[in-house]
């Protein structure tokens, strides 16, 4: 068969090859990206589900494919309270954060247009944006996240430069946050460039510790900003609900391409969700979720701190579900893993080189730590700190 140019650029990658061990219940995986399932609400949402299917067969008709106009209004309500200033207008239903970033750069990448990034960065955003041919060009990226003097650098070097994608708050994979200065000075560069800006927030409501900083799409006056949201970390991924909140064309040639893509995200689900956020106190519930996440991620590091060498440095992220690890330099750890953390200590990671759009670094790891019991995180690490050269 012969493909799409674009299918090129669609390949597994040996990195999910090797993750696939993690899943022997034997080893302890750090790899996996996912909330604690014990933390479903899911006494609540059978009741829903139950009671919606004994009711009216709506709940299984199509729907309008911007979305249940209920929900869309609760969402905007959430944002209003986030300090973006949006009615249900304003939000289109999507399918999880996945699909706003397909859709985005559906709607201005041409091949050979270049992506902005964190470097690293989400490993299923460069998954989304590769069937579109992009060139990336990644921009440093520490403590305080995305370098706003080397975005300028960058961008100045970029003339093809269309789509900058950020997540601004507790990054997959490094777990940092972008401090309220360089938010400020990203939103004039993309204003200076003319780029479309992907503002991915799927952990934005996961915050343990710190001030709470304005959104990009709070500070965008010139409309450039795509704010997306998600459900699955707050409620629950398979339900495959999350928001794309833009201006003008922006917002209405996405919805057309929402459209196009799939109809409508699931009415039941949809129906599922705005009862939930009607009945229960999502809020309270997230604070659970902060509780627990919190105290995983406080064990993660202490244990960290008393069992590695120093060499090591590590992200303390003041929410989300990661951090990330730096080895020495000369310090390779997808063979590590692959010779010694999955064989010897029984322990698995992602290797972090995957997450390079352009040129990989081999000396770091992304440690997920909401998917574990803290049990396990203890012994996790202990196993793994023991086989560490010194
Ligand atoms: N963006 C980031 C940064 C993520 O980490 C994830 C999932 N882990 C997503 C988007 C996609 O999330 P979903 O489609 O489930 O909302």
């Amino acid at each position: 068969m012969k493909f799409a140019e674009r299918v090129r650029r669609v390949a597994p990658s040996a990195i999910r090859d090797l993750l696939r061990h993690g899943a022997d219940p034997e080893i302890i995986s750090f790899g996996g990206g996912y909330p604690d399932p014990a933390l479903f609400p899911m006494a609540e949402l059978r009741g829903i589900y139950a009671e919606l299917l004994a009711g009216d067969p709506v709940v299984l008709q199509y729907c309008p494919s911007d979305g249940l106009p209920a929900l869309r209004a609760q969402v905007a309500t959430r944002l209003r309270r986030d300090g973006i200033d949006r009615t249900a207008d304003d939000v289109l239903i999507i399918q999880g954060a996945q699909q706003g970033l397909d859709l985005a750069a559906k709607l201005v990448l041409d091949p050979g247009d270049a992506v902005v990034t964190e470097n690293p960065t989400f490993l299923g955003a460069l998954i989304a944006f590769n069937p579109f041919e992009p060139v990336y060009a990644p921009v440093r990226t520490d403590a305080d996240g995305m370098d706003t003097d080397d975005l300028e650098r960058v961008l100045a070097a970029t003339p093809r430069a269309r789509l900058l994608y950020t997540v601004p708050d507790f990054q997959n994979p490094t777990g940092v946050t972008m401090s309220l200065p360089r938010r400020r000075r990203l939103i004039e560069l993309a204003d200076e460039y003319d780029l479309l800006v992907v503002e991915d927030t799927p952990y934005r409501a996961l915050r343990y510790d710190g001030a709470h900083l304005p959104t990009l799409k709070s500070l965008d006056a010139g409309g450039r900003v795509v704010h997306l949201g998600s459900f699955s970390k707050i409620l629950a991924p398979g339900m495959r609900l999350g928001w794309a909140v833009a201006d003008g064309e922006v917002l209405e040639k996405l919805a057309l391409l929402k459209l196009a893509a799939d109809t409508q995200s699931s009415t039941l689900n949809m129906a599922a969700t705005s009862s939930y956020l009607d009945r229960y106190d999502i809020d309270a519930h997230i604070a659970t979720m902060c509780r627990s996440y919190r105290d995983k991620r406080d064990l993660l590091l202490t244990t960290l701190r008393e069992t590695f060498p120093e060499t090591v440095e590590y992200t303390t992220p003041d929410g989300g579900l990661f951090t990330w690890l730096t080895f020495p330099a000369s310090f390779d750890t997808t063979a590590f893993m692959r010779d010694v953390a999955l064989p010897d200590a029984r322990v698995a990671y992602v290797p972090g080189a995957t997450f390079f759009p352009t040129t990989p670094e081999h000396n770091h790891a992304r440690l997920n730590f909401s998917g574990l019991t803290e049990e396990r995180i203890t012994q996790g690490v202990i196993r793994l700190s023991k086989y560490l050269p010194r």
